[in-house]
């Protein structure tokens, strides 16, 4: 089969699998027939792990070991504001990890994200397995765009993690974009405006010839469906404590279950003027059962959510105004998210915009579509297609007085290199400590350190005198690497910026490696059930003709054997499926398929005699 490349829309919700067929793009439906799978993950009590719609059915009964939303948290440190508010609201636990990072406590045992986020993209390879049928192992996979280096990195290791060759990591709002332009050989400024379940983007992009040009983009990595969902838990969960005096949150199965029915109404809001929540038997108070029962009006989501939606359309705002942009140029705006099926959402951004959004693209799966296009074009050799995407955030490193010297601005077309020569800064100094920076901020301390290294070795001499050239490169995936090189020795020291990926490379591999061996068990233990399933079968069959079989030999040793010989064999089947030992059950299928013939034959010849 010839090289195939998927395109993954890891999402914070739901992810989405695409493929180019025949030079048209299409979405790759799961086993249930869905077109998007949720990215939940879940450890059952007997230590089964379930991915998709089979975790997000049991989250309620299983709360504390299910996860979703997983992305908020991959590449986070362990203290940032995102992992603290994460902490307040999930129902499973958060604990430190060994590198500043964040890990998940499942049935006791860690987990860090890009594991979790790994199970999802496998089961997404799976389904492109299931439906191309053959091996998948390249794929590129999308990223908001606001996405910092740290969680890009974070993102491919846990590409690696599930066996995929991530060959290109591309920002969600250009693969929209490159979906919404295929195959159409537009000229046109057009906006995407991207709210999912946890992030939102915003992008400017120009069309032409085949070339997707982004011009600017800017977002937050931190807001999206989960905070609509959360301001009805809130209220929910306020009016009852008015009403009750009791905090729902306290109680996990609570919150999951509040959490279920806030995302319902929020979605059943798009389409109506009210929202019946119930929710018997919530909690229990002083021995009674008590129950939830309110009705929420579109008005009222509105209202709890109208600073979210400001939110996003001051940051459309700031974007157009960096790129030096006229709303008037802009031809079209694409929606893409689930988030913008809500009719405020887009009510706010026709009126920011001033035109109708483009109805031509379907908004949950408009990201994969793009990933695959891109997917495809990578392995292309002819492909016309070029995407210039940019860097979201600036680049740069620390300089005397704590001072932020970028190197490369944000919205720099990548791939790009720079580079700057500082001198020292001290008298008789042999070192440097090159601090790699990402953010905006003038202050060092308040941008991202994304890594850090020394160079040594350098000439004693006057401060200022001795000169090293710091040189930065983002690759297409806009993945960062710094180097720092003496001028005068010609001495180099670099690094590729790694450092808030939250794994080691050896994690990463015994990852690889225990990932492999869980899909192996899991084949095994499938193959397993179908000859279980085969063996059962024909046990029940002979056990069925046994009377008849009986009544037929009655008096007969030879057929006294027969019946003592079909029983044992039948008993070497139950103990083979008992010890779940593959070859006895194998082994005795093949005895039992010999018995049932036999039986069949000795029934038959009654009925003709
Ligand atoms: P995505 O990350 O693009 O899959 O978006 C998922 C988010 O969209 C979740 O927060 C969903 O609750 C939300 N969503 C999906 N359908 C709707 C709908 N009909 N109305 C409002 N929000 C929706």
């Amino acid at each position: 089969m010839a090289e195939r490349v998927i395109g993954i829309d890891l999402g914070t919700t739901n992810s989405c699998v695409a493929i180019v067929e025949n030079g048209t793009p299409i979405v790759i439906p799961n086993r249930g027939g869905y077109k998007t799978t949720p990215s939940q993950v879940a450890i059952t009590e007997s230590g089964k792990r379930l991915v998709g719609h089979i975790a997000k059915r049991q989250a309620i009964t299983n709360a504390e070991h299910t996860v979703y939303a997983a992305k908020r948290l991959i590449g986070r440190k362990w203290n940032s504001p995102p992992v603290k508010q994460a902490m307040e609201s999930c129902s499973y636990k958060l604990i430190e990890g060994p590198h500043d990072d964040v890990r998940i406590e499942l049935r006791g045992q860690p987990y860090s994200i890009p594991e979790i986020s790994a199970y999802v993209l496998q089961e997404m390879k799976m389904i492109a397995e299931e439906h191309l049928g053959g091996p998948i192992e390249k794929a590129v996979v999308t990223v908001p765009a606001y996405f910092n280096d740290g969680q890009r990195q974070a993102t491919k290791d846990a590409g690696k993690i599930a066996g995929l060759d991530v060959i290109r990591i591309i920002n969600e709002p250009t693969a929209a974009a490159l979906a919404y332009g295929f195959g159409k050989n537009l000229e046109r400024k057009v906006a995407v405006y991207d709210l999912g379940g946890g992030t939102f983007d915003i992008s400017i992009l120009e069309l032409g010839n085949g070339v997707f040009e982004v011009i600017s983009t800017a977002g937050d990595t931190f807001l999206g469906g989960e905070d609509f969902d959360k301001r009805i838990i809130d209220w929910l969960v306020f009016g009852f404590a008015k009403e009750h005096h009791i905090d729902l949150r306290r109680d996990k199965m609570a919150l999951q279950r509040l959490k279920d029915v806030a995302e319902k109404a929020k979605c059943e809001l798009s389409s109506a003027k009210e929202a019946e929540i119930n929710l018997p038997f919530i909690i229990s108070k002083d021995g009674e059962a008590l129950h939830l029962q309110r009705t929420l009006t579109r008005e009222k989501l509105e209202e709890l959510t109208e600073d979210l939606v400001e939110k996003t359309v001051s940051i459309c705002r700031k974007t157009l105004a960096e790129a030096d942009i006229e709303k008037a140029a802009i031809e079209d705006v694409i929606l893409v998210g689930g988030m913008t099926r809500m009719p405020r959402v887009q009510a706010e951004v026709a009126k920011f915009f001033g035109m109708e959004p483009c109805k031509g693209v379907h908004p949950d799966e408009v990201v994969a579509l793009g990933a695959g296009i891109q997917g495809a074009a990578l392995i292309q050799t002819d492909s016309d297609m070029l995407l210039l995407d940019v860097t979201p955030h600036s680049l740069g490193i620390m300089i005397i007085g704590g001072y932020f010297h970028k190197l490369i601005p944000q919205n720099t077309t990548v791939p790009t290199t720079a580079s700057h020569i500082f001198t020292t800064v001290k008298d008789n100094q042999t070192s440097v400590k090159i601090l790699v920076l990402q953010g905006e901020s003038d202050r060092a301390e308040e941008n991202e350190l994304l890594g850090e290294f020394i160079l040594t070795g350098l000439r004693r001499a006057p401060k200022g005198e001795v000169e090293i050239e710091v040189q930065f490169e983002i690759s297409a995936d806009g993945i960062v690497s710094v180097s720092a090189k003496d001028q005068e020795t010609g001495l180099k020291q670099a690094i590729t910026v790694t450092a808030t990926s939250g794994l080691t490379e050896d994690e990463i591999r015994r990852m690889v490696e225990e990932s492999r061996d869980y899909l192996m068990d899991q084949k095994v233990n499938e193959e397993f059930e179908k000859q279980k399933q085969a063996a059962e079968k024909l046990v029940d069959e002979i056990e069925a003709l046994f009377p008849r079989v009986e009544q037929a030999i009655a008096g007969s040793d030879f057929g006294q054997d027969a019946i003592k010989k079909a029983r044992s064999v039948i008993e070497r089947a139950r103990q083979g499926i008992q010890a779940r030992d593959a070859q006895a059950v194998v082994d005795s299928t093949e005895a039992l398929n010999r018995t049932l013939n036999m039986f069949k034959g000795v029934v038959a010849k009654t009925r003709v005699g």
